[in-house]
């Protein structure tokens, strides 16, 4: 008897309809970009959901056909070339494979490019069309994911992150892998329904640990799968920047050959979402007023949270409102900031190590701050082919690239410029330039989460009122294709639970 075969890949990028960002293949392969034999090679080591789903495939007693494996974090649509070249590679090489009894994908759910809002769906409904009705196909999504009716009907299993800050890729491509693998032995008939609530929510309070309004929903998730009611059951947040209809937050269920159940169980955790959607809301300061609460304590670091220029939920990093506003508030005390700024990086290359230049900073593509800041910066380090490895989060183990970089002093300011964008876990792209973030007075980070768990012992974490394509002031956003009425631009109508 020959043994099963298993195809495996990974498709991964969460869109952002705000961002002006078009994402080329050379964002992905800064990430990484794997294809056939080298993924195995590359990823298995790797935090990312393809090393865990490879280490429960190779314990089982199956072949694994690696097709391609690529994650191009946040940013704008895609570019079309780069999409259709990732897709009809996957495809290609799904068809080249022959015959397979079970399919992995790791996916986003929002996978948007130029001309397509629906990625994942299209290629869902490829796969489905080249392998046909029989063979099951498993996929694991972040729990920020964009889940469409077209995913649901083409995949018989889907799951999700369970944990934000997402320190969990790895478990969830296992738990994936092991359902894919119980269903090709034909000890499961997994079948996935998803309910959807008509809300988007910032994400700063949606934490899995601790006992913020999270904790309900992930114990009614968590008790739905250990009394056997459902297989999986997977909260999905969404990433809340898509100006898209059917956008919301999410639940799938999958059940084991009772789609009623899977449909119950998912319409039990959007309900429950939907009565907490006010404690998800987020209180902000004004970046000044924060600069001067963090001021008066006396020690540090103070971490200002410049949330709406976070490049893992698709902004450019490239925004400077936060350094205009500790030049202006703060110019004695050390900070760090990091800013993506290739033309900049130029400029101190051509001036050198030690010599100082009156730079434009950042605002080249986050023209909702204003123009560039200028100021007259030290050239303190230039580093070519600038590189860091992530030490934990859905990145961990895995290299980042961020082009020629510079570190920039004004005064007791560093100011770390990168040419290519980085997705941002901790303070590993400080580090790589020599800055000891830890050490400052303030840091300011572009992430709405991560930080919290990355600086836990910092003095103080502010949330800022700032501009951006990941702003959590939601109702601020001139909204024109999301479904309406929509929490939080509206409140108190009778919401309906699409069912998929
Ligand atoms: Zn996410």
């Amino acid at each position: 008897m020959s043994r099963p075969r298993v195809a495996l890949g990974a498709l991964l990028f969460e869109g952002n309809t705000l961002s002006p960002v078009v994402t080329g293949r050379a964002d992905f392969a800064s990430k990484y970009l794997e294809s056939g034999d080298a993924i195995p090679a590359k990823l298995a080591a790797t935090n990312t959901e393809v090393g865990g789903a490879l280490e429960v495939f190779r314990s089982a007693d199956v072949d694994i056909v690696p097709l391609i494996a690529t994650h191009g974090g946040a940013g704008g649509r895609v570019a079309a070339k780069a999409y259709v070249e990732f897709r009809d590679e996957l495809l290609e090489r799904l068809k080249a494979a022959g015959k397979v009894d079970g399919i992995y994908l790791a996916l986003h759910g929002a996978f948007i490019a130029e001309g397509i809002d629906d990625a994942e769906g299209e290629i869902l409904a490829a796969v489905r069309a080249i392998v046909g009705h029989e063979v099951p196909i498993a996929v694991s999504c972040d729990l920020h994911g964009h889940i469409t009716p077209e995913m649901t009907r083409h995949a018989q299993i889907l799951v999700g992150y369970r944990e934000y800050p997402h320190d969990d890729t790895r478990e969830t491509g296992a738990r994936c892998a092991g359902l894919l693998l119980r269903t090709m032995k034909g000890q499961i008939r997994p079948v996935s329904r998803f309910r959807r609530a008509p809300m988007i929510l910032p994400a700063q309070r949606q934490r899995t640990k601790g006992d913020g309004p999270m904790r309900e929903i992930i114990d009614l998730a968590r008790a739905r799968e250990a009394d056997g009611t459902v297989l999986a059951a997977s909260y999905f947040c969404v990433q809340p920047w898509l100006d898209l209809p059917g956008v919301g937050v999410t639940a799938v269920a999958v059940a084991d050959g009772d789609a009623e159940a899977a449909d119950r169980v998912a319409g039990e955790m959007v309900r429950m979402h939907w009565a907490k959607r006010r404690e998800f809301l987020v209180p902000t300061e004004k970046p000044a007023d924060a600069i001067a609460k963090g001021r008066a304590l006396a020690s540090g670091p103070v971490i200002l949270a410049d949330a709406a220029d976070c490049v893992g939920g698709g902004a450019s990093g490239d925004s400077s409102v936060v350094l205009r506003a500790l030049l202006e508030h703060a110019p004695d005390l050390s900070a760090a900031i990091h800013i993506v700024d290739p033309e900049t990086v130029i400029e101190a290359k051509r001036v050198g190590v030690g010599k100082r230049f009156r730079a434009k900073l950042g605002n080249h593509t986050a023209k909702l701050g204003g123009p560039p800041l200028q100021a007259e910066v030290l050239v303190e380090r230039v580093e070519p082919n600038a590189s860091f490895r992530y030490s934990g989060g859905l990145m961990g183990g895995v290299e980042a690239r961020i082009g020629d970089a510079a570190v920039l002093a004004i005064g007791p300011i560093k100011v770390l410029c990168a040419s290519l964008s980085s997705y941002e876990y901790a303070d590993e792209p400080f580090l790589a330039l020599g800055i000891e973030a830890r050490k400052m007075k303030f840091v300011v980070v572009k992430n709405p989460m991560n930080y919290q768990q990355a600086y836990a012992g910092a003095a103080a974490m502010f949330v800022l009122d700032t501009p951006g394509p990941t702003t959590c002031n939601l109702a601020s956003v001139g909204w024109k294709r999301l479904d309406r009425p929509c929490f939080p631009m509206e409140d108190g109508f009778d919401p309906v639970f699409q069912a998929g």
